[in-house]
């Protein structure tokens, strides 16, 4: 099942928001939430009430009285709310479970063998979210085996995912994974909502709601094996028409000559600046290095070949991102993805942007790396799912 994200709270006040404030123990009350939000006693109570019945809330004892009758308390509830989430990789997937103000309960790293098809590797996974939920599946029904309360389970896929569908279209490196319909398959196998999106707006969104929820423009570079981005215009999560919006990854830069690339084309940024190009350009040029690790073993050493192709790629990046800028002029622009911590790459990028974009489109940009760790795209995931239940309540 694929759903649109819920509209960001624009109203202070709005359910995701009054959620947020009790899991963070800014609030404990409806009178707490009344003088946050600024709202009436009974506009906070009528949501609040919508919130219980869904059981995102719940209320707890009697808070402390100044006088009168005793305020009842409000707290998330504890008895094993939580959202799945799985953040697929092209060798590792990151399965975590996150309460619903989307904080990791448990989280572990798996490899991944993504030519073993999908079938094998979302069953595998989605099996991994049923033992975090302290569970073993029982047949066809995730949900509620043990008792527990999994709210839904949110899918990062390092390919192209036609949102309305949940389908995957034309991935590179993702061998028998292309038309697969992720959404359908997942729902046959739990039943509670399953949200899927690409790998780069988890991590947009993951990153935006932990680092930059102030902001209202932000683009986010995915830079690992391969390359994307994600795009939060107006506080919210552009996917576009069909939810390729961002997808920078076959984007031509100057490169000559001109790597072919894997969609058939030559000199796009993925075939010059994605970890798995400069894995293949460090052979090409006769240095054994297996993968991405190797190649930023090198440039953490300063060999001079691996050195020189970081920073190829940090322009190649910057010249694609200083268009990105000029056209949609963000307040911010954060790289994550294993790349994001190579520092020749970063400079190059940081330097072609200032060379390449307008004063006014760069006079106040913050260019940063994502900070939220390798939790980022599970805290995507998790916010995508519970923006979903919220607002079904
Ligand atoms: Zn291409």
């Amino acid at each position: 099942m694929t759903i649109d994200d819920a509209p960001r709270d624009a109203l202070r006040g709005g359910p995701r928001e009054l959620l947020r404030w009790v899991a963070t123990g800014a609030a404990v009350s409806r009178a707490d939430l009344s003088r946050l939000s600024g709202l009436s006693p009974s506009t906070v109570s009528q949501r609040v009430e919508a919130l219980i019945s869904q059981g995102l809330l719940e209320e707890a004892g009697a808070g402390r009285s100044r006088g009168g009758r005793r305020p009842r308390q409000l707290a998330v509830p504890t008895g094993g709310a939580v959202v799945g989430a799985i953040d697929l990789g092209a060798h590792h997937a990151r399965v975590g479970t996150l309460d619903l103000s989307g904080r990791v309960v448990k989280a572990r790293t798996l490899p991944v063998r993504i030519e073993d098809g999908p079938e094998a590797v979302l069953g595998a996974l989605l099996a991994e979210v049923a033992t975090l939920v302290g569970s073993a599946p029982a047949a066809g029904d995730l949900a509620v085996a043990g008792g527990s309360a999994l709210r839904g389970v949110g899918i990062g896929i390092p390919g192209p995912v036609q949102h309305s569908t949940g389908r995957i279209v034309s991935p590179s490196r993702m061998p028998g994974w292309n038309g697969f319909d992720v959404a359908a398959f997942c729902a046959g196998r739990v039943d509670v909502p399953v949200i899927v999106d690409n790998d780069a707006n988890l991590m947009a969104l993951g990153a935006h709601r932990t680092a930059h929820s102030e902001l209202d423009h932000a683009v986010y570079i995915k830079a690992g094996t391969g390359i994307g981005s994600g795009v939060i215009a107006s506080g919210r999560l552009h996917r576009g028409a069909q939810g390729s919006a961002g997808d920078i990854s076959h984007c031509r830069v100057v490169a000559d000559p001109a790597p072919p690339c894997t969609c058939g084309n030559a000199g796009c940024l993925e075939a010059v600046a994605s970890g798995a190009a400069l894995v293949t350009a460090l052979r090409e040029q006769g240095v054994p290095v297996s993968d991405l690790t190797g190649v930023i073993r090198l440039i953490d050493d300063g060999d001079r070949q691996a050195t020189a192709l970081a920073r190829q790629a940090g322009r190649a990046v910057g010249e694609i991102l200083a268009v990105v800028v000029n056209f949609f002029n963000p307040q911010v622009v954060a790289i994550g993805g294993r790349l994001a911590d190579c520092e020749p790459l970063l400079a190059s990028m940081r330097a072609t942007l200032y060379e390449r974009c307008l004063p006014l489109a760069t006079q106040t940009l913050l260019i940063e790396r994502v900070a939220a760790g390798q939790d980022v795209g599970i805290t995507g995931a998790a916010h995508l799912v519970i923006d979903h239940v919220v607002a079904a309540a």
